[in-house]
């Protein structure tokens, strides 16, 4: 039996892990969960998997999810039951250091899971790591953070997932290459020219996968594969020029590694993410039965392989630069598109102005360093101001 922590409870990713955990008593349980703003679904939560602790991002979300747990105004502060309910990032951060969770689940979108990430990891819990926006930002501090408190930190992202199974008994200096897959998203075979006519309605309809909203617009600027080239340069070890992409829209290749003596490896699998998460959660103790539907070859029947348009996709080959450049670029990188994606969603920018406002981001801050956490907060904190001002003169 292995104790869980999942951040992000209430998401995409959150609530694929309860179904992992549903389907498996034996092997998982919850000590730990945590939500943004949805009391409801977190309460529902509650009842279903009574974790010792329960939290949420702010007072108003905590005031809600008391409600729906049936405790009335005044009564005595927070908890149900066996359950007890925090609120705010301090309180969180205390809550994933002292509770017994053997692995956190960090499935936060955003900058806002980088201190989940930390605190797991200095306690010395082992990290399922979704948020791979914790590493774009902070790759150096979070692999410090990880040494110090002797943590592992297991991908749930599957391209780099595949490539942590595809790795197991490969010796380091054998791999060449890592290579990682994209479906290239629902506009991969739209022209530029008709990009400035995407809504986000439309960006919204993933073809493959069915995820949170940022990483659903992420995967249709193609900024997803480039925020996981710096994940992978940071969980791997490897070079920017180590790090390959190509489009394979079935998604059934979720990425490979390519070996000196050109043997490629590769991990295949229906498109779910129920796989890639309980092989983080379980890791190192080895696999669950029956995670995913089975593989059928003959329904799949083609896999095909295209090279990334950098005209209309811009951002992959600016992820490869951000790494190459100034220690705070790829955070600047990051805090720009965070911005972009959410004025886009709000119908405040059009589509092709993502790349835009990220762009100008770079030129403004892209060759500031830091050397602590502080001032790497400082710096998203600039670039977020800067961009969000910035939108009035993008917008439509
Ligand atoms: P969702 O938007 O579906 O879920 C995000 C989760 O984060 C929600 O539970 C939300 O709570 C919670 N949250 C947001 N802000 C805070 C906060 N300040 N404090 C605490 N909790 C917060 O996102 P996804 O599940 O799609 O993605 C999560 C992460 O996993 C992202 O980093 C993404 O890139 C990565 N990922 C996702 C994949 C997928 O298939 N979805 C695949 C690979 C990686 P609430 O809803 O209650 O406000």
């Amino acid at each position: 039996m292995k104790r869980v922590a999942i951040l992000g409870s209430t998401g995409s990713i959150g609530t694929s892990a309860l179904d992992v955990v549903r389907a498996h008593p034996e092997d998982l349980s919850v000590v730990l969960l945590v939500a943004g703003r949805q009391a409801k679904l977190l309460a529902e939560q509650v009842r279903e998997f009574r974790p010792a602790i329960a939290g949420v991002a702010g007072r108003a979300a905590l005031e809600e999810l008391r409600a729906e747990l049936g405790i009335s105004a005044g009564a005595g502060a927070g908890s149900w039951e066996s359950t007890k309910l925090i609120c705010g990032e301090d309180e969180i951060a205390a809550a994933i250091k002292s509770c017994e969770a053997q692995v956190v689940l960090a499935a936060v979108v955003g900058m806002a899971g980088l201190s989940g990430v930390l605190a797991a990891l200095e306690a010395g819990k082992d990290v399922a790591l979704a948020n791979k926006e914790s590493l774009v930002v902070a790759g150096a501090l979070v692999l410090e953070a990880a040494q110090r408190g002797s943590a592992r930190i297991v991908p749930v992202d599957s391209e780099h997932s595949a490539i942590f199974q595809a790795l197991q008994g490969v010796q380091p200096q054998d791999v060449a290459s890592l290579i990682l897959t994209a479906s290239g998203g629902p506009f991969r075979d739209l022209p530029a020219a008709e990009f400035g006519a995407i809504t986000p309605e439309r960006a919204l309809k993933h073809p493959q996968w069915t995820m949170g909203a940022k990483i659903t617009i992420d995967s249709a600027t193609m900024m997803n594969k480039a925020l996981e080239v710096i994940e992978a340069r940071w969980l791997f070890g490897v070079s920017s020029k180590q790090i390959e992409v190509v489009v394979h829209p079935q998604s059934i290749i979720h990425s490979m590694v390519r070996l000196v003596d050109q043997t490629v490896l590769a991990q295949l699998s229906v498109p779910d993410m129920k796989g890639p998460i309980a092989f983080a959660l379980r890791h190192p103790q080895g696999r669950l039965a029956n995670v995913m539907k089975p593989l059928d070859f003959t329904a799949v029947r083609e896999l095909t392989f295209f090279p990334v348009d950098d005209a209309r996709f811009p951002g992959i080959s600016r992820a490869h630069q951000c790494l190459e450049g100034a220690k705070g670029a790829c955070a600047v990188f990051n805090a720009a598109n965070e911005v972009a994606v959410a004025q886009f969603l709000s119908h405040r920018i059009s589509f092709p102005s993502i790349h835009v406002l990220i762009e100008e981001s770079l030129q403004k801050f892209g060759d500031r360093g830091y050397e602590s956490l502080g001032d790497l907060a400082d710096l998203c904190g600039s670039v977020t101001s800067w961009a969000r001002q910035r939108v009035s003169a993008l917008a439509r």
